[in-house]
C-alpha cells in the first residue's frame, strides 16, 4: 500500500472475545467471567499492525459479551454505521468487533437494513487476544484486508473468521471452542484470505442492505418473536407463555422437514387465532422448510432456510409492516 492513498476504516467495538484479556495465556474458558473488554481504541493498540496498514478511526460501543446484544444494539449499531458513513465520505468501510455468540444474528440484522453502500465486515475469535494461538489479530487484519478491497462491495454484510468470507445471511456458529467454528453449511464461504490476495468465488444470491425494503427501526420498534423449540412430546407452555409475554410472532424450532409436536400444534393454531403470526423453521441447521398444505391452511409461514434465530430477525422486520402471512411468506421466500 506504500504508494496509494492510506484507506480509511471505521472500527466499531461491540466486545466478544476478540476484544477480551484474560487472566493467563491459556484461559480459553473462564475468560468472560474473570477477564476484561477493551473497547475499539484499546484493541487497536494491541494490534498494531492495523494501523500500519490503514487510518483506522476507533468507535467504541459496548464492551460486552456477546449474549448480551440484543435487538436495540443492533438498531443502535446500524444508526451508528449509517451516521459515520454519511458524515465521513473518506471512509472505505467498516469492521464490527463482535462476540462469536451471536454475531450471525447482528449480522443478519445489519444485512436487511443497512442503506450504506461501503462494505461492513464483521469479525471476531474464538481465544482472547493475549493467549496461545489466539485468532484475534489474524482475523481483525484479515477482516481490513477484505473490507478495503474493491470485490467486496455489494455482497452485503460479510463475516470474516479463519480466513474464509462468509455472506451474513447464510453464516452460522458451528463449534463451541474450534477456531474453525464459523460455516455456510452447504453454501460454503463466498470467499477465502489467501496469503497473496482476497479471492471471491460467488456472490451471495438473495437481495440485502439497500436492495431490502426494511429500514433501521426506530428505539425498540421490533416486534417481539419468541423462538419454541420443540423437543419429543413437548406440550404447549412455552407457546402459551410467549404469548401472555406478548410476541407478536413466534418461530418453530421444529422437528425436520417442519412440523412442532401436537401439543405445540394445538397452542400454536390457537395463537394463530389472536392474530400472532407463526413461522415454522427446522431444528436441524439444514435444508429448507417448505410452505406445506397445512402450513398455508393454517395461515402459517414457511422459514425456508434460515435458522430459527435468523428467522426471529426477519419476521419482527416484517411484523413492522405487515402481518399478513402471505406477503411475510413472499419475504421469507425472497430475503
Ligand atoms: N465469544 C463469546 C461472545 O462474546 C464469549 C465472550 C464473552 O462472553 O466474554 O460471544
Amino acid at each position: 500500500m506504500a504508494n496509494q492513498r492510506r484507506p480509511r476504516v471505521a472500527l466499531i467495538g461491540c466486545g466478544g472475545t476478540i476484544s477480551s484479556v484474560a487472566v493467563h495465556e491459556f484461559d480459553y474458558i473462564d475468560y468472560p467471567e474473570t477477564g476484561r473488554k477493551l473497547t475499539a481504541g484499546e484493541v487497536l493498540e494491541r494490534i498494531p499492525a492495523l494501523a500500519e496498514r490503514a487510518d483506522i478511526i476507533a468507535i467504541p460501543f459496548r464492551e460486552v459479551g456477546s449474549s448480551a446484544i440484543g435487538p436495540d444494539d443492533w438498531i443502535r449499531l446500524a444508526n451508528t454505521i449509517t451516521k459515520a458513513a454519511a458524515e465521513d465520505s473518506e471512509l472505505s468501510g467498516f469492521i464490527v468487533l463482535h462476540g462469536t455468540a451471536t454475531l450471525e444474528e447482528t449480522a443478519y440484522f445489519l444485512n436487511l437494513t443497512l442503506k450504506c453502500e461501503q462494505p461492513v465486515v464483521i469479525t471476531a475469535a474464538q481465544r482472547p487476544l493475549n493467549t496461545v494461538g489466539t485468532d484475534a489479530a489474524a482475523n481483525a487484519l484479515a477482516a481490513l484486508r477484505t473490507v478495503v478491497d474493491p470485490a467486496s462491495r455489494g455482497r452485503g454484510v460479510l463475516v470474516v473468521l479463519n480466513d474464509e468470507i462468509h455472506a451474513a445471511r447464510e453464516v452460522t456458529k458451528g463449534s463451541t471452542y474450534r477456531l474453525h467454528a464459523f460455516h455456510s453449511g452447504a453454501f460454503g464461504p463466498i470467499g477465502v484470505i489467501d496469503p497473496d490476495r482476497v479471492v471471491y468465488s460467488r456472490k451471495p444470491e438473495r437481495p440485502h442492505t439497500t436492495a431490502t425494503p426494511f429500514h433501521i427501526p426506530s428505539d425498540g420498534g421490533l416486534p417481539r418473536v419468541d423462538v419454541i423449540y420443540s423437543c419429543a412430546g413437548n406440550d404447549g407452555t412455552f407457546v402459551e407463555a410467549a404469548v401472555k409475554a406478548g410476541a407478536r410472532g413466534l418461530v418453530v424450532a421444529g422437528f425436520a422437514p417442519g412440523m412442532p409436536s401436537p401439543g405445540e400444534r394445538a397452542a400454536l393454531l390457537e395463537a394463530s387465532k389472536q392474530g400472532i403470526a407463526v413461522v415454522q423453521a427446522s431444528r436441524v441447521g439444514s435444508g429448507r422448510v417448505g410452505r406445506r398444505a397445512w402450513l398455508r391452511q393454517a395461515g402459517w409461514i414457511g422459514a425456508d432456510d434460515l435458522t430459527p434465530q435468523k428467522a426471529r430477525i426477519l419476521l419482527a422486520l416484517a411484523l413492522v409492516s405487515t402481518g399478513d402471512p402471505d406477503k411475510i411468506q413472499e419475504m421469507f421466500d425472497r430475503y
